[in-house]
């Protein structure tokens, strides 16, 4: 199996069974992201504990590859610190549109979508959720609802 086959399984497998998809009950941020040219929409929500990312989750509909990027998203950042958070996305961002970027650090099967720098209109697509995230990390703390 080469890595381009590698690759198209972890999309694969993640678009089928996205991990962490649902409203997330804990959730004191949220944010929405819509990416126009290929109709992918989403919403964020995140559990912001101190400096840490306590926990992540999405809901929405798209390609293959923004809901698989999302969903290894929500699996590489659960847990983290804010600023390792911060650190990771822009290290993934470099990742999709550098063709010559080599990862600082351990991405994990993040690299899974590295193949979209061939395919401009496909960064929109796996980076909805990045920018989604980060404009859920500024947005104002909201309380929990219990309904
Ligand atoms: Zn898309």
């Amino acid at each position: 199996m080469d890595l381009k086959d590698l690759y198209r399984d972890v999309i694969v497998d993640h678009n089928r069974r996205p991990r962490n998809f649902g409203p997330l009950a804990t959730a004191n941020h949220s944010a929405e992201g819509h990416n126009p040219l290929c109709g992918d929409r989403l919403k964020l929500y995140i559990d912001v504990e101190g400096d840490t990312l306590a926990d992540v989750a999405f809901e929405g509909s798209g390609c293959a590859i923004s809901v698989a990027s999302a969903s290894l998203m929500t699996e590489a950042l659960k847990g983290r610190a804010l600023t390792d958070v911060r650190d990771y996305c822009d290290e993934v961002h470099k990742l999709l549109t550098q063709h010559d970027f080599v990862p600082t650090r351990d991405l994990g099967k993040l690299v899974a979508l590295s193949g979209v720098r061939e395919f401009p209109a496909r960064v929109k697509c796996a980076s909805l959720c990045w920018h989604t995230l980060l404009a859920a990390l500024e947005s104002k703390p909201q309380t929990v609802k219990t309904e």
